[in-house]
């Protein structure tokens, strides 16, 4: 199972992405089968973002009733692939904003757990409706440019970096970007079973990617920013277990 693999990389709590109305119910199971290991997460991605209904709302609802859903997302935009009809992606974070702004203004404030990609601007002004009505962010998996890191940062957002900075091909320009994200903003996440790091080895024969290949991100990211690999897991991990309000080991 790889939840093994992953303690046995040191990879001893994890956050499971839900992204669907179908996944979000097996992501609170994981977390409920594996307390202490596993957390999860509940939300529509904006691929996903035509199923938003308000029968989805009222499941999102019920789901985050529970303390292992420890942050409301994915959530946000996607441009560059454009799965689902822009005005049914902007229904679908604003509906999803607005549950955050419910749970913090009712004392259960949640993270948010947010994707963007070719959205920057429309993504900055949604948000901008929600100023002060909102816990922490993270903007997972960052993808973009310099620009675009430092609207986070201005804005006291945390990074999700994947191993999308391994890829030489459309991810080298993180290598230099990742040193400007202070320590107690950064996270590592490994988009499993997506983006399996390029500079892995060996590569697993199925091209999956996994939580037990994280050390290699915060290895990869060590280099980048000149660290030792042991303080960017010490680091990491602690700003990842703040913003999600893990409970001490
Ligand atoms: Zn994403």
């Amino acid at each position: 199972m790889p939840c093994w693999r992953a303690r046995a990389a040191g990879v001893t709590r994890m956050v499971v992405t839900g992204a669907s109305r179908a996944d979000n119910p097996k992501a609170l199971a994981l977390a409920l089968a594996h307390p202490g290991l596993l957390w999860a997460t509940a939300g529509v991605h904006p691929h996903h973002a035509a199923e938003y209904t308000d029968e989805c709302d009222a499941e999102l609802r019920a789901l985050h009733a529970h303390a292992e859903v420890v942050a409301v997302g994915e959530c946000g935009l996607d441009y560059f692939r454009d799965l689902s009809p822009r005005p049914a992606q902007h229904k679908a974070f604003e509906r999803q904003l607005q549950l955050a702004a419910d749970l913090h203004a009712a004392g259960h404030t949640k993270p948010l757990f947010l994707h963007q990609r070719d959205a920057h601007g429309d993504f900055i002004a949604m948000m901008r409706n929600f100023d002060g009505r909102l816990g922490a962010v993270v903007v997972h998996c960052f993808t973009g440019t310099r620009e675009e890191l430092f609207d986070c940062l201005d804005r006291d957002w945390h990074i999700g970096i994947t191993g999308w900075l391994c890829d030489e091909r459309r991810g080298a320009h993180l290598r230099e970007l990742v040193k400007h994200i202070p320590a107690n903003r950064l996270m590592i996440e490994t988009d499993a079973p997506y983006l399996l790091p390029r500079t892995l080895k060996p590569m697993p024969k199925d091209r999956r990617n996994e939580p037990a290949f994280l050390p290699h991100i915060a290895e990869e990211i060590a280099r980048d920013r000149g660290d030792a690999v042991a303080s960017i897991a010490a680091a990491t991990r602690a700003t990842a277990e703040a913003f999600f309000g893990l409970p001490a080991a």
